[in-house]
């Protein structure tokens, strides 16, 4: 059997007047004689949105949608909520989409609505690769976060963790689509519900009727738009069900939500912690970043520019579909945030994979072989077409993923810092961190929390509750030298063993070294000599030009864990976590009850390695969620892989603990 490719189809479509229909459900994506009018008759007004928005005092407020085709109704949806809901709530739309429109296609349906552009214009910076996952993009300065399962709605919802308050249900007529119509999509609806959820359809069809009515929800008829005589609307009103998704197991359920009225701790101002702060603000948190140092992005986070791009496997693997989720994810965050007076914040330039020796030449052959990518996402090339999209002369062909590219990770954070839900105190380090009397005493900084995440990479270990983690720093030298006069610019960023982006402020950046047990924090000319060796390799005109400049250098520590995926999430409190689950020692099958002892209100997210820029901003909006409750921004099987305590299972089933 071979593999399902890891990307779907972009739907097929005809147009007439301006408005889209699918040619394979022969069904078309909006009302002609009046799309919006139909999706505020139909979605809006029948879920009650505008008074609920403006009550709104959780957050966020979920919607969720089956089929997003053109995004109309997501548009709708945002400007009825920047236009009634407080300020400081969030809106979180979640849509499945099994065929997503092209760009072009999307495009040119949202032409049709003027009203809708600077949505619009947003969507389109954030649409992703069509790519089958669980994605979240940020809107508006994280006032809205849209999450997209693409994929089918019947594999992908089990894979979602939430608790919606307004359904929109419209995808396509059932008569049309009744492979979606059924008790499993119904059962799903009714498992990311709870009392108080409400549906809206445009269909009045006895199948969804009966359906939605079996799983628990109130259903009526209402006048339907236009020429419609009847739809649906409904009420749930049964006791919630368990939301984790059913293969979670009970070691990684989620915290139970806490309320509180004190500000969140962050502790750390690398990408890691301002992520979690921009996330945890965006959904209306008051937050205080403490940082040891005297400004952001010091640290492992503290190079010029850094590469934005994931080493795709030939076979996609639960790792790599996070690391791609979180490429999606900070490649549109980079653009949402990118204004003309912040260019410096990074480039979608296109990124270069070389495949410098046999061993990366072969592995790409599979990438290339499995076809397991869209070619928006990475295609092949050769040397010739390397060095034309280079602007140099390369070393050889390789991939490039062209929607890639570079990110001052400093000037992120920095920028992700400015909410003004955020405090930051900086020259503040933390010392320890105790708990007592149902607070947090941070020592040193002076302060209290009910909730902290910790976000200060290798650090994390010299805090007592942490001190079990398995993290290591690793050494890595970067250098920096003026771009020659004589050579024209580098014009993409470019990877082989190591990497360079093209020059900012006239400066190159590149590297790294990566030495093992070596805290030593000086910068070594034998590592600048390696960097250059690896420059020459892939660049060897720029390589031999930089030799003969002197270097200036940068040493840091990338934070590691066994696996190279970062710990995100609710931290447990070790020795009962242990006791708790003994019982893997002799069974790994035990049916355990009871749900994981955790450390009330302590998360951590730490351990990004070399990938910070791919996995802390995503990983910023699943600590959000963890702390609110809120819908998680990626698949239920990635929270999984994230989770702190997943060395502690391993080892107990392995028996070395
Ligand atoms: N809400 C959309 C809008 O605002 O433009 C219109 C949705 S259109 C009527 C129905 C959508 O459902 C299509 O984009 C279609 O590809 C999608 N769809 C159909 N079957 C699906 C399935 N099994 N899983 C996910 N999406 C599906």
């Amino acid at each position: 059997m071979t593999e399902p490719k890891a990307f779907l189809q972009h739907a097929s479509l005809e147009w007439e007047d301006g408005v889209p229909t699918s040619t394979l459900f022969e069904d078309i994506y909006f009302n002609r004689s009046g799309g919006v009018a139909e999706t505020r008759h139909v979605f809006l007004e029948a879920n009650h949105l505008e008074q609920r928005f403006r009550q709104t005092v959780t957050t966020p407020f979920v919607v969720a949608e089956t089929g997003f085709g053109t995004g109309l109704n997501f548009l709708c949806c945002r400007d009825l909520w920047l236009n009634s809901a407080p300020l400081s709530r969030q809106l979180h739309y979640i849509s499945c989409e099994r065929y997503p429109l092209s760009p072009a296609d999307l495009e040119q349906a949202l032409a049709a609505f003027p009203e809708f552009s600077d949505g619009t214009a947003q969507l389109l910076k954030a649409y992703p690769d069509p790519v089958a996952g669980i994605h979240t993009f940020v809107f508006d300065e994280g006032r809205i976060l849209l999450t997209l399962l693409l994929g089918d709605a019947l594999e992908t919802l089990p894979q979602l963790e939430a608790r919606v308050d307004a359904w929109f249900l419209d995808g396509f007529a059932p008569a049309r689509n009744p492979e979606l119509w059924n008790d499993h999509l119904f059962h799903q609806i009714a498992r990311l519900s709870q009392p108080g959820s409400t549906f809206a359809t445009f269909t009045a069809a006895g199948v969804v009727r009966r359906g939605l009515q079996a799983v628990g929800f109130n259903v009526s008829k209402c006048p339907g738009f236009g020429r419609k005589r009847e739809m649906l609307s409904g009420l749930m009103t049964q006791a919630p069900l368990e939301t984790a998704a059913a293969d979670t197991p009970i070691w990684f359920r989620r915290p139970d939500p806490m309320s509180n009225d004190m500000p969140v701790v962050v502790i750390g101002a690398g990408i890691a912690g301002a992520s979690t702060a921009f996330a945890l603000a965006s959904q209306g948190y008051r937050v205080i970043v403490l940082e040891r140092n005297a400004a952001p992005a010091m640290e492992g986070s503290g190079n010029p520019q850094g590469a934005l791009y994931a080493k795709l496997p030939a076979i996609p693997t639960a790792h790599s579909r996070f690391h791609l989720s979180g490429l999606l994810h900070t490649r549109a965050l980079l653009e949402a945030l990118t204004t003309s007076a912040s260019a410096d914040l990074g480039q979608c330039c296109g990124v270069l994979q070389l495949a410098v020796n046999d061993k990366e030449a072969k592995r790409q052959q599979l990438v290339v072989e499995q076809s397991a990518y869209p070619d928006s996402l990475v295609y092949p090339i050769n040397q010739a077409q390397a060095s034309e999209l280079a602007g140099l002369p390369t070393g050889s062909g390789g991939l490039f993923f062209p929607s890639a590219g570079w990110i001052s990770p400093a000037r992120l954070c920095e920028r992700l810092l400015t909410h003004p839900l955020i405090e930051c105190r900086y020259n503040t380090p933390v010392t320890s961190l105790e708990h007592h009397d149902g607070v947090w005493h941070l020592g040193s900084a002076d302060i209290r929390a009910e909730q902290v995440v910790v976000c200060c990479a290798s650090q994390a270990v010299t805090l007592a509750p942490l001190a079990h983690l398995p993290l290591k720093p690793i050494r890595g030298q970067t250098s920096q030298a003026p771009a020659p006069d004589t050579l024209a610019p580098l014009k993409t960023v470019v990877c082989g063993e190591g990497y360079i982006s093209p020059p900012l402020h006239g400066q190159y950046c590149f590297g790294a070294s990566f030495v093992l047990h070596d805290p030593d924090d000086q910068v070594r000319q034998a590592e600048h000599q390696h960097n250059l060796e690896i420059l020459q390799r892939a660049l060897p005109q720029l390589g031999q030009s930089l030799q003969q400049q002197s270097l200036a250098g940068r040493v840091a520590f990338r934070c590691s864990t066994p696996d190279y995926l970062p710990l995100v999430g609710a931290v447990a409190d070790h020795a009962a976590f242990i006791e708790t689950y003994a019982k893997l020692r002799d069974d790994a099958r035990w049916p355990f009850t009871a749900r994981p002892p955790l450390l009330p209100g302590l998360f951590i997210n730490v351990g990004h390695g070399s990938k910070g820029l791919l996995s802390g901003p995503i990983s910023g909006q699943l600590i959000a969620a963890l702390i609110s409750g809120s819908p998680l921004p990626m698949a239920s099987e990635q929270a999984r892989i994230l989770n702190p305590s997943r060395f502690t299972i391993k080892n107990l089933i392995r028996k070395t603990l």
